[in-house]
């Protein structure tokens, strides 16, 4: 195949057959972030590369080889590796940190990341978030994990722990950052080169290495909840309360450091076991300075992101259950050219009201329009020769039970045809199906 016709390496495509595991997805996190009060919010695909630098962070991975960066009339653009630095340029351009806060919001987007593809690792993926700005509230922190939390339930995932962690604040992290320094200063020969850098500007990123002889030195390393401030470890047990009253079960984890910059205070990833190495289906926190560090007021904030292509992979594993694929609900196959277009009339009639409904398109015979229709996995199908185009009246096929019902193709057509649909609906569905809250 040419090149050209290749989708680029870390890509994909998602075909009819998939999407409905996407809206799915889309649907139940849309939902639920619109119950706990997040409303949505829409960023530029692009944006300065000094917004991702002064933001995501200089020392960090994604700055330093990850981003997918242009030079357009001497201004350099970079595809967000991320939601969180646009969403909150977005609500300083907006004056949003002026209105009434907390400012709540929720986004799905696609970001862009150069990393090494692998399963559950793209360069395209798709990420939904939340960001909360203007509350310093331990319980804050609590509510941003419940949002996480009712999506997981909700989609029915299972097997997934939430690790937690306090990273402090500047002020306990210095006294933290030089205790990692003098440890990590027995080791500077064996460290990976990127660790060895990191060293100096930021040694915390030394725990978040995915190298397995970096990981083995951080094992033993100081740990953070040892150099809390009082502030943040009364912090850390008011959140930690507040997750015990809703009965969440987590896992206090001083690794969990985040590889993006701007986090202070609580930090926490949903990790599931069940794709392989690439377990992180949720990542979020609170990012207390980083408004300030891009020239806002200095507003409180915290979120998190979460990575949609793994939580499907997720879902696919463990066969959790999607919302049926949308399929044509009505075919209409006309027998001849003069049925065409009363075919194509009565299409319309029922389009309008909202069916799913298609004609034969292909000058099909009316042996192979019967097999498109099969095909198609049409709910019906009516079928007009020259003697339903005279009387008016016709049949509407079942195409599950068999079953024919007669109908009238005048003008109460399209009530006949919704009587009949919604007949054979309640005859069809067990009333634990009709309350679903997903069908
Ligand atoms: P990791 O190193 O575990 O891939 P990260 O720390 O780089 O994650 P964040 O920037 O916090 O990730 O992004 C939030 C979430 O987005 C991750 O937990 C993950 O679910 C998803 N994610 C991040 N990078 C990718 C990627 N390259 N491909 C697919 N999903 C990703
Ligand atoms: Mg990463």
């Amino acid at each position: 195949m040419a090149n050209y016709l290749k989708r680029p390496n870390g890509t994909e495509d998602v075909t009819p057959k998939n999407i409905h595991k996407w809206l799915t997805v889309e649907k139940v996190v849309r939902e639920t972030a619109e119950c706990f009060g997040f409303s949505e919010i829409r960023v530029p695909t692009f944006e300065t590369t000094e917004l991702f630098q002064r933001s995501v962070g200089e020392t960090t991975d994604v700055v330093q080889k990850e981003m997918y960066s242009v030079t357009a009339k001497e201004t350099v653009y970079t595809l967000r590796p991320e939601g969180t630095a646009g969403t909150i340029r977005a609500m300083l351009q907006n004056g949003m940190l002026a209105e009434a806060l907390p400012q709540k919001v929720f986004y799905i987007l696609s970001c862009f990341r150069h990393e090494r593809p692998q399963a559950g690792r793209l360069r395209e993926f798709h990420q939904f978030g939340i960001e909360m700005a203007g509350s310093a509230s331990p319980y804050a922190d609590a509510d941003v994990i419940m949002v996480a939390k009712q999506i997981l339930d909700t989609l029915g995932l299972k097997n997934i722990s939430l690790h937690i962690n306090s990273i402090g604040c500047p002020k306990c992290r210095s006294k933290y950052f030089d205790a990692l320094r003098t440890y990590f200063s027995d080791y500077t020969e064996t460290l990976c080169e990127t660790c060895q850098g990191r060293m100096q500007r930021n040694p915390m990123r030394i725990l978040d290495c995915k190298s397995p002889i970096c990981k083995e030195i951080a094992a033993n390393a100081p740990k953070i909840t040892d150099f809390l401030c009082e502030e943040c470890r009364e912090h850390f047990a008011t959140f930690r309360g507040a997750l015990d009253a809703m009965g969440v079960e987590y896992i206090v984890d001083p690794t969990i450091v985040r590889g993006l910059d701007y986090y202070t205070k609580t930090v926490f990833e949903f990790i599931t076991t069940d794709i392989g190495a690439q377990g992180t289906v949720c990542a979020g926190g609170r990012y207390d300075g980083l408004i300030e560090q891009l020239g806002g007021q200095a507003v409180p904030a915290l979120g998190f992101g979460m990575g949609l292509e793994r939580l499907i992979l997720t879902m696919e594993h463990q066969g959790c259950e999607f919302l049926e694929p949308s399929r044509c609900e009505l075919y209409i196959a006309p027998m001849d050219e003069a049925a065409r277009p009363e075919a194509m009339r009565l299409a319309m009639t029922l389009r309008q009201s909202g069916s799913r409904v298609e004609y034969d398109l292909a000058n099909r015979t009316f042996k192979a329009q019967m097999k498109y229709a099969d095909k198609l996995g049409a709910d019906y199908l009516l079928v007009l020769g020259s003697d339903e185009l005279a009387t008016k009246q016709a049949k509407l096929k079942n195409m599950k039970t068999g079953e024919q019902i007669p109908i009238s193709l005048g003008d109460d057509f399209e009530d006949a045809y919704n009587d009949i649909v919604l007949a054979d609906m309640f005859r069809d569905e067990t009333l634990e199906n009709l309350l679903d809250p997903r069908s």
